[in-house]
Order: C-alpha cells, then sequence, then structure tokens
C-alpha cells in the first residue's frame, strides 16, 4: 500500500500494453482509463472517548458494461484515492478474465482499525454505508471484505443499507457471515482457486502434481489454504512464511501442524522439525511451484535471476514488480498472473450474490465444482492465447479481459 502514484501507473501501464496488443480504438481506451464515477465522502465519527473525528472514505467505480461494480472495501491509514482507483480497474480486469458478470470497483476508509474499538469501527462502517448508499445495491455495486474488513464489517454494511431502503437486501454485500445468505466456502476460495490453478500448471508443464515441491510465502487465509489443499493433493510443502520469517524442510512440512504451533506462538519461525529462513531466502528456494501469498513487490529486479521455481502462481495482489516479470519470462518461469490466480475470491462472491438473488443455498460441494469449472476454463482460455500469441501470461490474462470488457462497452454504445 505504498507508492500508490506508481501502482496506478503500472495499472494503467499493463492496460495500455493489452490495449495496444489488440489495436484498441483510441476512443475505447479514453474510455477504459476512467472510472465512471469516484466518490469522496467526509465521515465523522463519534468516537468512545466523546472526540469526534472526522475520517475519509472512497468508492470508484471504474466499469460496470458486464454487469454490476463489485469489490470490497479496505480499512487503512495509507488509503488514498489513487490506489481505490488503481485496485477498482483491477477488479474490472479480473471479474472479466474468469467471465463473470460484475464490473469492477472498489471503496476504502482512511482509518486505523489496529486502534479502534469494534463499537467505533461499527459506527465507522455504518456512517460509511450511509454515506455511498445511493451508489451501491444488489443490482448496482455489491462491496465485499478487503484488507482489514471482514464477515462482521459486511453484515453492518448489510443491516444499514436495508434499514435505509426499507427492506431486507443481503445481496447489497457479499462475504457476510454464513447465518445473513453468506455462502459455503466463501472464506476458503482464494486458496482453493489458487490450488486449483497449481494443479492446471502442472498439468501443462507435464510436471506430476504428487510429490511437486511447493513454497507458500504468507501463512494467512489464502497461503494456509492453498497449501493444506495442495498437501491434500500429494505436493510437498517444503517452506512457508509469515511477517516474521519462514522455515524450510528437506522433506515436508506437515501444515496442519505449522498452524497449531503457529496458533501457539504467533509465528511460523521455530517450528521444532524445520530450519528457520529468511522471506529473502525462502523466495529463492529450489522448487516446482512458488506461491507468493503475503504482499505486493516482493519479486523484483533485484531477486528475479534468483528464482528457481518452475512457476510462480500469483496468490497475493501485485507480488511480482514489470521489470521482474521480464526476468521471470525470459528464464521460462511460467506465471500465473493475480488477476487470474487470486480470482476464486471474487468467483465464489459471485455465487454468493447469485445465491442471495435466486433465494437459494448451495451445498459446498456445490460451490466447489462451479468454481473448478471457472477457474479451469479462465486457466485454458489464457493459456491457449499466450501460447497462440507467444506472449507472456501476464499480458495475455489482460488481453482476455479487456477485449471481453471493450466489447460490452462497444456494444451497449453510447448513451444519451
Ligand atoms: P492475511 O492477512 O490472512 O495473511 C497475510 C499473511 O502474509 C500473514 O501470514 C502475514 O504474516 C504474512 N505477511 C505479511 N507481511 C509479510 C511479509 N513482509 N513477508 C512475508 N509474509 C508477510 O491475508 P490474506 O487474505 O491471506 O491475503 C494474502 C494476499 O492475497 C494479499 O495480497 C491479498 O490482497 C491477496 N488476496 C486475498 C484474497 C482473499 O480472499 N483473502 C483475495 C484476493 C487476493
Amino acid at each position: 500500500m505504498t507508492s500508490n502514484i506508481s501502482f496506478l501507473s503500472y495499472v494503467m501501464k499493463q492496460f495500455d500494453e493489452a490495449a495496444q496488443t489488440i489495436g484498441l480504438s483510441q476512443d475505447l481506451c479514453d474510455v477504459l482509463k476512467k472510472p465512471e464515477r469516484s466518490i469522496i465522502v467526509s465521515l465523522p465519527c463519534r468516537m468512545d472517548n466523546g472526540e469526534l473525528k472526522v475520517f475519509t472514505g472512497y468508492r470508484v467505480q471504474h466499469n460496470s458494461a458486464r454487469g454490476p461494480y463489485k469489490g470490497g472495501i479496505r480499512y487503512h491509514p495509507d488509503v488514498t484515492l489513487e490506489e481505490v482507483t488503481a485496485l477498482a480497474m483491477l477488479m474490472t480486469w479480473k471479474c472479466a478474465v474468469v467471465d463473470i458478470p460484475f464490473g469492477g470497483a472498489k471503496g476504502g476508509v482512511k482509518c486505523d482499525p489496529k486502534n479502534m474499538s469494534q463499537a467505533e469501527l461499527e459506527r465507522l462502517t455504518r456512517k460509511y454505508t450511509m454515506a455511498i448508499a445511493n451508489v451501491i445495491g444488489p443490482y448496482l455495486d455489491i462491496p465485499a471484505p478487503d484488507v482489514y474488513t471482514d464477515a462482521q464489517t459486511m453484515a453492518w454494511i448489510m443491516d444499514t443499507y436495508s434499514k435505509i431502503k426499507n427492506e431486507p437486501a443481503p445481496a447489497v454485500v457479499t462475504g457476510k457471515p454464513i447465518t445473513l445468505g453468506g455462502s459455503e466456502g466463501r472464506n476458503e476460495a482464494t486458496g482453493m482457486g489458487v490450488a486449483i490453478l497449481t494443479r492446471e500448471v502442472s498439468k501443462y508443464l507435464g510436471k506430476p502434481l504428487k510429490g511437486a515441491r511447493v513454497v507458500v510465502q504468507g501463512f494467512g487465509n489464502v497461503g494456509y489454504i492453498s497449501a493444506k489443499l495442495l498437501q491434500e493433493m500429494g505436493c510437498r510443502i517444503i517452506a512457508v512464511s509469515d511477517s516474521k520469517g519462514g522455515i524450510c524442510s528437506n522433506e515436508q512440512l506437515d501444515v496442519e501442524k505449522v498452524l497449531n504451533h503457529k496458533k501457539m506462538t504467533g509465528s511460523v519461525i521455530n517450528y521444532e522439525k524445520a530450519k528457520n529462513i529468511t522471506n529473502e531466502e525462502l523466495l529463492e528456494l529450489e522448487c516446482d511451484f512458488l506461491i507468493p501469498a503475503a504482499i505486493e513487490n516482493v519479486i523484483t529486479s533485484k531477486n528475479a535471476d534468483r528464482i528457481k521455481a518452475s512457476a510462480v502462481i500469483e496468490a497475493a495482489n501485485g507480488p511480482t514488480t514489470p521489470e521482474a516479470d521480464r526476468i521471470l519470462f525470459e528464464k521460462g518461469i511460467l506465471i500465473v498472473p493475480d488477476i487470474l490466480a487470486s480470482a476464486g475470491g471474487v468467483t465464489v462472491s459471485y455465487f454468493e450474490w447469485v445465491q442471495n438473488l435466486t433465494r437459494t443455498k448451495w451445498s459446498i460441494e456445490e460451490v466447489r465444482a462451479n468454481l473448478e469449472r471457472k477457474m479451469v476454463k479462465a486457466f485454458d482460455e489464457v493459456m491457449k492465447f499466450a501460447k497462440e500469441y507467444k506472449t507472456n501470461t501476464r499480458l495475455t490474462a489482460m488481453v482476455v479481459a479487456v477485449k471481453r470488457v471493450a466489447e460490452a462497452v462497444k456494444s451497449l454504445g453510447s448513451w444519451p
């Protein structure tokens, strides 16, 4: 969440490259480079000590040609309009690459949630919802959790929105608690998508999944689920890490036991059956599949040359810098880009929305089977195009996405 201006220009650069590859007309480029709506709201909020504090909130709606806007809301001290704009644009491409009928949006409130009580967070969330209530809705814009927001935050948004509209509106947000219409499997969806795509990469590269060596950076929601599912599929998880450092084993780590160790000690480090390593060393381990699932900009021009994985599956948003991207491509390392690799979450969000609108409840098996179908189809489409045009997979995923959105914008025409 640092250097937001450059993050936005990086996202714009990715778009420009894709637009150039497909020869997109200048007028369509102009439409797609600008968000359809950006709003900034001022949120006076009473703190527990009686003080009135004024927070700033944002909602950026990038494009709705393929369906209602969709995207998370983050609470963080570094949130800026530029960052939210870049993330909104990425959501448009992410929804398009997995072909779900949503556009892209993102929201954020500049605050320090780690130093706020639950009561303060609830008041702030309800204020923010009131301020954006006229521009969100089940058929208009559907928020979801992101950094430092969760199912509880979504429950408050849903409740506030439903009270304002005077009717229950579960489909206004996704990532809700199950009791309020949340979907089975939403919590593990991103990690499950990562595991499904890792399995597809192994087939694509002709490398057996059984016994494949996997390294995972970040042992949070996405990293842990990815590691757990891949271990169940027969992979050897040889290293994992968190913000305090990493651990590696010559044989393999027992993912459940590492989780218990982390729960007891607060970190994966000092796990008795492994060697402590740094996060930098972890990225450079010899392995079949490297899964960055922590933060952005970890594979850079400084270490890309020393990456020894056969494939990098980008579970995190933006883990590879553009310079590193080029180096990995030249080394023949296959990248599954973030907009595709981390799309499991938004895909199951879409399933949640469908269940809410149709008043149905899918079993976990149905959710998994539908996620599998969507992810595999998207991967096949991107790989087919990458082979045909000999382009790198990041550009290819962008091309597939931009093409879909541009066609929708073109078909809609311009009105009035
Ligand atoms: P999380 O907070 O549950 O876990 C993050 C993990 O990364 C933690 O183990 C943390 O200790 C570790 N970490 C933090 N800083 C680190 C550092 N400098 N080096 C190594 N490890 C570090 O978050 P999450 O939900 O698992 O998300 C992980 C990544 O996946 C993020 O980039 C997020 O944007 C992306 N993502 C998440 C979802 C989702 O559904 N949760 C969806 C799409 C993308």
